[in-house]
């Protein structure tokens, strides 16, 4: 055999049972291996980049799904964030893995990753602050002191850098107002970093149902608000449980995770206790202006985050471990999305309403139709009044059972309002619907009393 021919068998061979390897990715070894990941499942995979860091470096995501680049209605979109924190590294690795293990078992014909991949869009962003990587990286593993690389390029802690939402939607809990999609200051983009940025704009420019933010530091599945409701005391938030509406439905997510995690669930880990391995984030400690808080409260996603290791750096030698305690808990969190009711929202000529409102009686946090007209209410098991709006329709509700299994689907047909004088008018230039007022309250509510069903356990 000569001995062109013998090395390039070898490279063949190599390429084909390359095992997954176990290393810290910088970033060209990082935006390679998602294109090789791309390269290998091309059918099912598109890298996309969501914006560029202060130093330039591209925020590159991982999309996996079916038909990549294309929102199927009533399929979910689902995110991980790695690395936002520059300097908690596992979350980056792991999700590099978890991309590589998708891809490889989607082609070994593994059936739960297929339907996983053929039912839902899954976008992977391994490393939100590559900047902040780069300078821990360069320290290497364990010598890295504690808060090197932590922020962006520009010293900024990224997870104390959205908009803060919680003051407002604490006042509106109190006083009345929108218990969901609170808008963004005027001027918001020039208070917040690149990165920021450039994932508020991803956060808004897809229907994103679930999604889980990956820290280092501790080992705990940290669940919204993170933002102390309790005044300051002596200028410092005091820790207090801080639930959202939705408690007992992200304290079923967190667990979700820590059961199948390989320890977490023991609560014991890093000189902490936290029962069950799971928190609230503000009676661990208050947070404001941060991500989770903020995905909740600007959009229909639903976010967690997950401290995965003690060390926020592990050596390499510490990788397969570690990715055996979290392969399970990644994907069966993925599945998490599969869950509650959803259905699409049609006005009487068939028309997708983008906008409408899906409330649940006895949860204060409404979510959203998507531009297609779907939309996603992550619900535990039980009974639930469900109720859809939207402007210049009669609301409809009707009564459902959820299961612990498959989503139930829910569709609405909403009538255009009689009391309408014109139909809904549309903004001069987005295409935006603009609320109008429709009807009288007296006849609205003496409508919804007779059509709504009996309130059943929520
Ligand atoms: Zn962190």
């Amino acid at each position: 055999m000569s001995e062109l021919l013998s090395v390039f068998l070898h490279l063949l061979l190599f390429k084909l049972v390359a095992p997954v390897t176990f290393r810290h990715h910088r970033y060209d070894d990082l935006v390679r291996t998602l294109y090789k990941v791309h390269n290998e499942c091309p059918h099912i995979t598109r890298v996309y980049s969501v914006g560029r860091s202060v130093q330039g470096r591209h925020l590159y995501v991982l999309e996996i799904s079916d038909y990549p680049g294309i929102h199927e209605p009533l399929e979910p979109e689902v995110k991980y964030v790695g690395n936002m924190h520059g300097n908690e590294v596992l979350g980056r690795e792991l999700l590099l893995q978890l991309s590589e293990f998708l891809c490889e078992e989607f082609r070994n014909g593994n059936q739960r990753v297929a339907r996983l991949v053929q039912d839902t869009r899954i976008h992977i962003l391994p490393s939100m602050n590559p900047d902040g990587y780069e300078v821990a990286a360069a320290q290497g593993p364990n010598a890295s002191g504690y808060l090197v690389g932590r922020n962006n390029a520009n010293g900024v802690d990224l997870n104390r850098n959205f908009p803060d939402l919680n003051t407002y939607i604490y006042y509106n809990e109190k006083y009345g107002g929108p218990n969901h999609h609170l808008p963004l200051p005027d001027n918001w983009k020039s208070q917040v970093e690149p990165e920021t940025q450039a994932v508020i704009q991803w956060l808004r420019s897809f229907n994103f149902v679930l999604s889980a933010n990956l820290h280092g530091g501790a080992v705990v599945a940290n669940y919204p608000y993170d933002k102390s409701l309790e005044q300051r005391v002596r200028g410092f938030r005091s820790t207090a449980n801080s639930p959202t509406p939705d408690d007992k439905l992200f304290q079923k997510l967190a667990k979700v995770y820590s059961y199948a995690h390989g320890w977490m669930y023991q609560g014991w880990n890093c000189g902490d206790y936290f029962p069950d391995g799971i928190t609230n984030g503000a009676s661990w400690y208050s947070l404001s202006k941060g991500m989770q808080d903020f995905n909740y409260l600007h959009t229909n996603c639903f976010e967690i985050t997950l401290e995965l290791s003690c060390n926020k750096f592990p050596g390499q030698e510490e990788l397969p471990r570690e990715w055996l305690g979290n392969r399970e808990a990644l994907i069966q969190f993925l599945e998490q999305v599969h869950h509650g009711i959803k259905g699409m929202v049609l006005d009487e000529n068939y028309n997708n309403l983008a906008g409408a409102v899906i409330s649940v009686s006895g949860i204060n946090h409404d979510v959203t139709s998507g531009d297609h007209g779907d939309y996603f209410r992550l619900l535990l098991p039980g009974t639930y009044t469900v109720t859809a709006t939207a402007p210049g329709f009669d609301p409809e509700t009707v009564s459902v059972t959820v299961g612990p299994g498959e989503p139930v689907l829910v569709n609405f047909h909403l009538k255009r309002s009689i009391a309408q004088a014109s139909p809904v008018r549309r903004a001069p230039s987005g295409g935006r619907r603009v609320r109008v007022k429709v009807q009288p309250r007296a006849a609205r509510k003496k409508e919804m009393e007779t059509k709504q069903p009996r309130r059943g356990p929520a």
